[in-house]
């Protein structure tokens, strides 16, 4: 494709210009985009389609791409959490209504050995300040921090970059003054993939009914390695959290892996709802007397989730 093709399809399909990006470490970033349009409103933990073109570089050292010559001119969108860096300035929680950009927390995805090759992170990691992108227009999503009422324990338990929506809905509590205990738990592989950890440790200094913890599978950690169903299983997170896991006034949000969060099936053969392997955080829960949300069946529970894939 020449530069000038290039440039037209650039002009015809984006619509937003990235104004902040901070890579973590060379597979892990906080980006904001400005969209061209007036920045929708939107309820904290909600998501939003990203894009680029297949005729956009990709960052090296990852998996190979078979592309057909009719590909090159399509946009790959794939969809992303709304973030948030909670503080605006030290001590001070971010007032939105001075922002025209919207904070996404990505993980560059090198390979998927089982199944279709990653197209956009590898284009999104070649991305710099000033680039333009595609965003969608919607943002939408059930996983919201709607059902919490003043009072309520809060937990939030992410993998990786799941603690994106977690950021949003976190940053919306403190601003609303929440009282209940909030605690939020994110699991990854090394403490460098914690993005957020110095912004959750100073807000865990500056309010008191709020806990982070940083669980690593592949390095001794805060806890030491573990994962989020251990810390549940063993007592810690009640420990940690410093009340009992209570259904009557908790809410669970779980976000990212869906082998963490183990979402009930129905079985083909008999209708009934089954559990997947391995054990998952809804199955904990619910022999706890917890409840997940079904949106199919707009039920509503006091568990909410939200699966990356
Ligand atoms: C509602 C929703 C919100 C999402 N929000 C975010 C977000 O805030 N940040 C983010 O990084 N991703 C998020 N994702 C995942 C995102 O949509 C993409 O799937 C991901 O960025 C990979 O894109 P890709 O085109 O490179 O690979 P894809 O073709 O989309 O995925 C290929 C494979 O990569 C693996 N994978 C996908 N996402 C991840 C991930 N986050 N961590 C580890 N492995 C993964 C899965 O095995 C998947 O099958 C979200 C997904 C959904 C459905």
């Amino acid at each position: 494709m020449t530069p000038e093709e290039i440039a037209e399809l650039r002009a015809k399909r984006y619509n937003g210009t990235v104004v902040y990006l901070h890579k973590i470490h060379p597979d892990l970033m906080v980006l904001r985009i400005k969209p061209d349009f007036p920045r929708p409103n939107y309820l904290p933990g909600q998501y939003c389609t990203l894009g680029l073109g297949y005729w956009e570089p990709r960052v090296e050292g990852c998996q190979a791409e078979p592309l057909k010559p009719e590909d090159l001119t399509k946009v790959v969108r794939r969809s992303y959490s709304i973030s948030n860096s909670i503080y605006s300035e030290p001590g001070i929680l971010r007032d939105m209504s001075q922002d025209d950009w919207i904070e996404f927390y990505v993980v560059l995805v090198r390979e998927n050995p089982d199944g279709r090759v990653p197209a956009l992170t590898p284009r999104l990691f070649a991305l710099q300040e000033g680039d333009r992108l595609a965003i969608g227009e919607k943002i939408t999503g059930h996983f919201t921090d709607e059902p919490v009422k003043p009072g309520d324990t809060v937990v939030f338990l992410g993998t990786g970059t799941g603690e994106a929506p977690h950021n949003s809905m976190l940053w919306d509590l403190l601003r609303r003054g929440h009282t209940g205990k909030i605690l939020s738990a994110c699991c990854v592989r090394y403490q460098k993939d914690l993005g957020y950890l110095e912004t959750h440790q100073k807000l865990m200094a500056q309010y008191p009914n709020y806990k982070y913890l940083g669980l690593t599978t592949r390095e001794p950690g805060t806890t030491g390695k573990k994962y989020i169903q251990d810390l549940i299983t063993s007592g810690e997170l009640e420990n940690e959290l410093g009340a009992s896991l209570d259904p009557a006034n908790t809410h669970v949000f779980l976000c990212g892996n869906p082998k963490m969060i183990g979402v009930p099936y129905k079985d083909k053969e008999t209708g009934a709802r089954r559990f997947p392997e391995p054990l998952g955080v809804i199955e904990i829960l619910e022999r706890r007397g917890f409840q997940a949300d079904n949106n199919a069946a707009k039920f509503k529970g006091n568990v909410h989730f939200e699966e990356y894939w």
